[in-house]
Formats: C-alpha cells, structure tokens, sequence
C-alpha cells in the first residue's frame, strides 16, 4: 500500500500558503521558516520578496522590483 502523501523532512518541509502578489497581483507564495520565526513571501512572475519575523512582525528584508524597474 502505498502512501498518499510523504512528507519530507528535509528543506522543504517548510508550511507554505498561496497568495497573491502584493507587488504585481500574480499568484505567490508564502513560507513560514518556523525555526527562525520568519515570514518569506515571494513571487516568481515579479521577483518581489519579502521577508518578515512572525514575532515581532518587523520587515528583515524586502524586495520590490517595481520600486526600481518602473517605467516613468
Ligand atoms: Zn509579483
């Protein structure tokens, strides 16, 4: 019988949530790094990053390509 689903231990393990980019509106994602008690939300279409402590909810790093990128 095999398994449904197989949970991995490894680097992937991390609880992941989809969401829209706050950026660009395209479907992203959000990871919760639990041992460090951030918060990474990224988006592949834009390369918008942003990364946050759940505790204290303070932005650690942060990375918006439409602040620098946009056309004038
Ligand atoms: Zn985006």
């Amino acid at each position: 019988m095999l398994p449904a689903f197989t949970p991995n231990r490894g680097i992937t393990s991390h609880p992941r949530q989809a969401i829209r980019c706050p950026n660009c509106g395209s479907p992203a994602e959000r990871y919760y790094l639990l041992e460090s008690q951030l918060t990474r939300t990224q988006c592949p279409t834009c390369d918008y990053l942003m990364v946050t402590c759940s505790r204290t909810g303070n932005v650690v790093e942060a990375y918006s390509p439409g602040l620098y990128g946009y056309p004038h």
